[in-house]
């Protein structure tokens, strides 16, 4: 008999965090059948984006060597039978065969698909959409033209551009010309807390940022080892450096479109993973309609997906359930570093101090919650 293969698309946050669990847990529990778990991404490193803002600016204090690590040690001890990788793009699916077409040419099969595509960037600073070369080649240049740099623009007013601003802010500070443009009213614009982005912005011009309103940046472009940006007010401005940190989209354009929304997030039902008329296929983490991109709604999303799948493989009907069923967290939370040392946060609705920040996320970006990933324990 042939196993059951799983298709797990993506090997970031979402696609390692299920795939460990698939292969620890689920598919030991689930008997009657063989299973095979085959990952498909661009790249078997893992990037560890929450500290990309320290990684990009303060390398001697996170190095990409500790952000950006091979998942095969971690899943290929599970034997070639039950787990294989394959390095390459998805381009399409056809659901009446259930086959994946791959940028090598490849096609693969599924009976289960867990699309884990995440989201694409301008830029691939921020993200292993493109595989990890381009990473660490834009990271490279801008590691060279960092120390020298005179004029350094931010372009994104939400967590990731202020984090890049007080990593810099703290290295630097009025030394260099550093601009932060919001490109809204205000910082952290989607929080329903405004306190939070006015105190963010205090803290960046204490340490000698600029932080610019209503401003966006509409292109970029390089120019004799510099960066031309235009803004929405017409101007344009030569810089040393520009560091884009906005304007995400989900990545997947693979995807068939009936199982997209307008916005093109695959339509997964927030509480069980399951996409809308595709039995057997899932979307999990911020390529899912249910996720408004944080990382929550991977972890604290974990056990209904894991119910989910325990239910689907084992062959139960996929009956609507009130057990461990996803509840969004619907109140503001967010904990944004500004340098090592200081930061703004907000849990469930509620401010939390500088020094609480500090301690929990800004002296290391929570770079020891990174492994939990891959061993299933996030
Ligand atoms: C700088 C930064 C800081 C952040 N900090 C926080 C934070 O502090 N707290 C928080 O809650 N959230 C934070 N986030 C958001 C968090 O990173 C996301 O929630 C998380 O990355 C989602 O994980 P994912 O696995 O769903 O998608 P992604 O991390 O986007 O990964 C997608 C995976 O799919 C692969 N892939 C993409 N396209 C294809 C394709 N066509 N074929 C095959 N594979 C493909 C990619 O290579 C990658 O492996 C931050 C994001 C950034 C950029």
């Amino acid at each position: 008999m042939s196993a059951h293969q799983i298709v797990v698309i993506g090997s970031s946050f979402a696609g390692n965090l299920i795939t460990a669990n698939l292969l620890k847990d689920i598919i030991p529990a689930t008997s009657g059948k063989t299973f095979k778990v085959i990952q498909i991404a661009p790249t078997d490193e893992f990037y560890f984006k929450i500290g990309a803002p320290r990684t990009l600016i303060n390398p001697q204090s996170l190095p990409l060597e500790k952000s950006l690590v091979s998942v095969l040690p971690h899943f290929e001890k599970y034997g070639a039978e039950k787990y294989q990788f394959i390095k390459a793009f998805v381009k399409s699916i056809e659901p009446a065969s259930k086959t994946l077409k791959l940028s090598t040419g490849e096609e693969v099969k599924y009976d289960s698909l867990i699309i884990a595509s995440g989201t694409i960037f301008n830029n691939n600073l921020w993200s292993t959409a493109r595989g990890s070369e381009p990473l660490r080649a834009e990271l490279a240049e801008l590691h060279k033209k960092l120390p020298e740099a005179k004029t350094i623009v931010i372009g994104g007013g939400g967590p990731a551009g202020i984090e890049t601003a007080g990593e810099l802010g703290d290295l630097y500070g009025s030394k260099k010309d550093i601009t932060l443009y919001s490109g809204a009213k205000q910082l952290l614009n989607a929080l329903g807390n405004k306190n939070m982005g006015t105190d963010a912005e205090s803290r960046l011009v204490k340490q000698g940022i600029k932080v610019v309103h209503g401003i966006q940046i509409t292109s970029q472009r390089s120019e004799g080892g510099k960066d031309v940006i235009e803004l929405s007010n017409g101007e344009t401005k030569t810089v040393d450096i520009y560091i884009g940190a906005v304007g995400d989209k989900p990545s997947t354009d693979f995807v068939p479109t009936e199982w997209l929304n307008e916005k093109k997030f695959v339509k997964a039902d927030g509480k069980t993973m399951r996409v809308e008329g595709a039995p057997g296929v899932y979307a999990y983490g911020s390529a899912a309609s249910y996720s408004n991109g944080s990382i929550m709604d991977v972890f604290m999303a974990k056990k209904a997906f894991i119910e989910t799948l325990k239910n689907d493989l084992a062959g139960k009907e996929p009956a609507s359930r009130t057990n461990n069923v996803y509840k969004k967290v619907q109140s503001d939370m967010q904990f944004v570093p500004i340098g090592s040392t200081q930061g703004v946060g907000i849990a469930f609705g509620w401010k939390i101090p500088s020094f609480m920040v500090r301690m929990a996320k800004a002296k290391d970006f929570m770079i020891g919650q990174f492994p939990k990933y891959l061993e299933g324990t996030a």
